[in-house]
């Protein structure tokens, strides 16, 4: 994956109609807050492995509401 690393993660509160499925797939990165939101827990930083997992959470979310940035 070198080359394809992004190191930020973050939950555009608006779009998420809360499906909860960002934090079933990655619970290091994302949870539920008391509003059914998802929120990042590390929006820095990323290691690799965890900037695959945000990939592959924006990827699977319905809304387009997690963005994953360099
Ligand atoms: S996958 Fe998308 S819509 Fe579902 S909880 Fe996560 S951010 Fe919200």
């Amino acid at each position: 994956m070198k080359g394809c690393v992004y190191l930020k993660t973050n939950v555009i509160e608006d779009l998420c109609i809360g499906c909860a499925l960002c934090p079933s797939l990655s619970p290091d990165l994302y949870k539920m807050n008391e509003n059914d939101k998802a929120v990042a827990l590390k929006k820095d930083d990323l290691s690799a492995n965890e900037a695959i997992e945000a990939n592959e959470a924006a990827d699977s979310c319905p809304s387009g509401a997690i963005e994953v940035t360099g």
